[in-house]
């Protein structure tokens, strides 16, 4: 099965339709969408209508989770927050009813699973940031690839027999996978890359052949910023993008 792998798109129209134009070419068999629809961008309704209309499978992020449940927002920094509060005001009932009926994780073959933070209790919106944290999350992982996001920081860890999963990739580029070694992905953000390239990031791999590229994309930054801009959102929320930070 040929996968587009899809994560953290933020409310950026911009960045999530340049990425979906590419993947009409790429043909993917199946697009998964990872979570974090919304926050931060200016186009929360708009974002998740398109990913509603093309993701066979959509998980919740916790940006999703906390638009819905206003309890859940004392653990975000200001800016993250004032933009939750703003796209709670926006978002119309459709798309209010899709977000909320999104699942924690998904199993999208035998063997091969999807969450937003972590393996272990996703509700803890915990961050895979290091190769130790990476191998402690295989222990709650049962097939042999897991993909997750959360982090906006594209990386493919495998497990080793260690402390520290081993980093096979960051950033961009390919390799093959082996089916008889463990894996977790992170394909990056579409719409609030943090590894300091501004790109889009997404995530294309064949479960049969093992074949994987994260794969980076120039959008229209300068119109998502001003769209933030024009929203009223933080301006921080704009510049972040054209540093990709
Ligand atoms: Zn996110």
């Amino acid at each position: 099965m040929r996968y587009a792998v899809l994560s953290d798109v933020h409310g950026n129209l911009h960045a999530l339709e340049a990425v979906l134009d590419h993947l009409q070419e790429v043909a993917p068999d199946r697009i998964v969408f990872l979570g974090d629809a919304v926050g931060y961008g200016a186009f929360p309704n708009e974002c998740v209508a398109k990913i509603q209309a093309v993701a066979e499978v959509a998980l919740m992020g916790n940006h999703d989770y906390a638009v819905l449940n206003p309890a859940e927002r004392t653990v975000f920094n200001p800016y993250a927050r004032e933009a939750i509060e703003w796209t709670d005001r926006q978002l119309n009932p459709e798309a209010r009813q899709y977000l909320a009926q999104r699942p924690l994780t998904a199993t999208l073959e035998p063997g091969v699973c999807a969450v937003h933070a972590s393996p272990h209790n996703p509700l803890e919106w915990l961050y895979i940031f290091t190769p130790a944290q990476a191998q402690v999350q295989f222990r709650y992982v049962e097939g042999w690839l897991c993909f997750f996001g959360h982090t906006h920081l594209p990386v493919v860890y495998r497990e080793t027999q260690g402390p520290e999963a081993e980093v096979l990739l960051t950033g961009e580029g390919s390799l093959t996978l082996n089916r008889k070694e463990r894996y977790l992905i992170n394909p990056g953000s579409v719409g609030q890359p943090r590894d300091r390239d501004p790109r889009a990031s997404f995530l294309l791999v064949d479960t049969d052949t093992g074949h994987l590229e994260i794969r980076r994309l120039a959008y229209p930054i300068a119109q998502a910023q001003e769209a933030i801009l024009r929203a009223g959102l933080p301006p921080f929320l704009a510049e972040r993008l054209a540093i990709g930070y």
